[in-house]
C-alpha cells in the first residue's frame, strides 16, 4: 500500500515519523540561516574573528562557522599589528574594531612591535553567543593536497570542511586524490562517533585548481556533503570548456552513487569562502549560504538535520517547504518556495533515470514550470531526484555575468 503520509525529508523514513509523531510537546522544527565556510586572521582571512563575526550576526544570520585552514580558534594566538606594507591588521583596523564592537583586545608590546592575541572561539561563543539568535558552530578547513606523479605531476588541492570537532584534526597524505579524501574523511567521521556526536564533512569547491573530479566525488566513501556553490571568485564553480562545473559533477557522481547501494547520495552546500572584508571583491562575504530546518538552533540539531538532507542552499530564494511523499516505487518531490515582492521563480526538477536500453545513465532536466509551489512524481527506473529553484532576481554580487539568484534542495534517492 502506498504511504500518504506528506513528511519532511528529515523523516523520510517511519521510525522518524513515528517519534515525531509520539512527543506532542516536541518543538517545532524551522529555518534556521547560516554559513558554513568563511576565514579570518586565523589564517588567510584579512580580518579579526571578531569583526567576521559581528558581519555575519548583524546581517541576521543565524550560526557561523569559521573554518580557518588546520586550525581551531583555540589557545594563543598572537597576531602582529603594523603600518609595513603587507600588513594585514593596521592599527586603525584595531581602533576602529574596538569603537564598532565596544571590545577590547590583549595586547603585548615589545620593543617597537605590537601584538594582539586573536580571540578564541570560547571568546566569541561568549560574546556574540545568543539562545535561539545567534550561534557559533566550531568548524575547520582540513586542507591537503596531492601531487600527482610524472613530468607532468601537478597539485591537487584537497579541502574539506569540518563541522561540530571538539578539536582540530590533521590533514592527510595518500596514494591519490580519492584516498586522500577518504582518510580525511574516516578522520572526521572516527571523530563523531568516538565523542557520540554528530559532525559535517563538506568536500569544498572541487574546481578550486581542478583539484577533485566528479569521479572522485563519486568515490567519496564516509562523507556525503559538497560544495555545489562557493562564494570564492576563484574556485571555478562553473567549470571551463573542457570541464564540468559543480553541478553537473553533483549530478554525475550521484549516477554513479544511487547504482551502488552502499553509498549515500551527495549533499550540495552552497557557502561564502569569505576571505576578505576589507572591500576586496574577491572573496567577499554574502554570497551562499545554507538554511537548515531543525527543531533548535544547536550544534547537534543542526548537524543532525544536515546530515537527513533537511536543509537547501540559496543565494537568495527563499523556500517554505521540501516534502517528498514516499510510496513503493514512485513518490512525489514537492517544492513549495516562497518568493518575494516582484519575484518570479521556475521551478526544475534535476535526477536521472535507469536507460532503457542498458546503455549509461545521463543526469537531465526531468521536468520545470513556474512557482512558487511544484512537485515532480517518480515512478520505477528514476535513480533520483532534487529541485533547483531560480528566481529572475539578479544576484546582488554575481560571480558570472547575468548570474541570477537560486535555491538547490537535496536529492532523494528513488530506486
Ligand atoms: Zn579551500
Ligand atoms: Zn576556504
Amino acid at each position: 500500500m502506498r504511504l500518504r503520509h506528506r513528511v519532511a525529508l528529515a523523516a523520510g523514513c517511519l521510525a522518524s515519523l513515528a517519534v515525531a509523531t509520539a512527543t506532542p510537546e516536541a518543538k517545532e522544527s524551522r529555518w534556521w540561516k547560516g554559513n558554513t565556510h568563511t576565514h579570518t586572521l586565523w589564517s588567510d582571512g584579512d580580518a579579526l574573528p571578531d569583526v567576521v563575526t559581528a558581519w555575519y550576526k548583524r546581517r541576521g544570520y543565524h550560526f557561523l562557522s569559521l573554518t580557518d585552514h588546520n586550525v581551531l580558534q583555540q589557545g594563543d594566538t598572537w597576531f602582529p599589528v603594523s603600518e609595513r606594507a603587507g600588513s594585514r591588521l593596521r592599527p586603525e583596523q584595531v581602533t576602529a574594531a574596538a569603537e564598532d564592537l565596544e571590545a577590547s583586545f590583549e595586547e603585548r608590546t615589545s620593543g617597537d612591535t605590537r601584538d594582539l592575541r586573536l580571540s578564541r572561539l570560547a571568546e566569541l561563543q561568549e560574546r556574540f553567543g545568543e539562545a535561539g539568535r545567534f550561534l557559533m558552530l566550531p568548524g575547520e578547513e582540513v586542507t591537503s593536497s596531492w601531487r600527482s606523479p610524472g613530468k607532468d605531476g601537478r597539485g591537487h588541492p584537497i579541502h574539506v570542511n569540518a563541522l561540530g570537532l571538539t578539536r582540530p584534526l590533521p590533514p592527510a597524505s595518500g596514494e591519490s586524490v580519492v584516498d586522500v579524501l577518504n582518510k580525511v574523511l574516516s578522520t572526521i567521521a572516527e571523530h563523531g562517533d568516538e565523542e557520540g556526536l554528530a559532525t559535517v564533512a563538506h568536500l569544498n569547491h572541487p574546481n578550486f585548481g581542478w583539484g577533485v573530479t566528479w569521479e572522485d566525488m563519486a568515490a567519496m566513501r564516509r562523507g556525503r556533503f559538497f560544495e555545489v556553490y562557493n562564494g570564492h571568485r576563484s574556485t571555478n564553480d562553473l567549470g571551463a570548456e573542457d570541464r564540468p562545473g559543480c553541478e553537473r559533477m553533483w549530478d554525475l557522481a550521484n549516477v554513479r552513487r544511487a547504482l551502488d547501494p552502499t553509498l549515500p547520495l551527495l549533499y550540495g552546500v552552497a557557502t561564502d569562502d569569505a576571505h576578505h572584508y576589507s572591500g576586496n571583491p574577491v572573496a567577499a562575504p554574502g554570497r551562499a549560504w545554507i538554511q537548515v530546518r531543525a527543531e533548535a538552533l544547536e550544534t547537534q540539531a543542526l548537524l543532525r538535520a544536515m546530515n537527513a538532507g533537511d536543509f537547501y542552499g540559496s543565494t537568495g530564494v527563499v523556500l517554505e517547504d521540501i516534502a517528498v511523499d514516499r510510496g513503493d516505487g514512485v513518490g512525489t518531490l514537492t517544492i513549495t518556495a516562497a518568493p518575494r515582492e516582484g519575484e518570479e521563480l521556475t521551478i526544475e526538477f534535476w535526477g536521472a533515470r535507469r536507460n532503457a536500453d542498458g546503455g549509461p545513465v545521463e543526469p537531465e532536466l526531468l521536468g520545470s514550470g513556474p512557482g512558487p509551489e511544484l512537485n515532480y512524481t517518480w515512478t520505477p527506473g528514476h535513480l533520483f531526484v532534487r529541485a533547483r529553484v531560480l528566481s529572475n532576481l539578479p544576484h546582488p554580487d554575481p560571480g558570472s555575468p547575468g548570474e541570477v539568484q537560486a535555491a538547490w534542495t537535496q536529492p532523494v534517492r528513488a530506486n
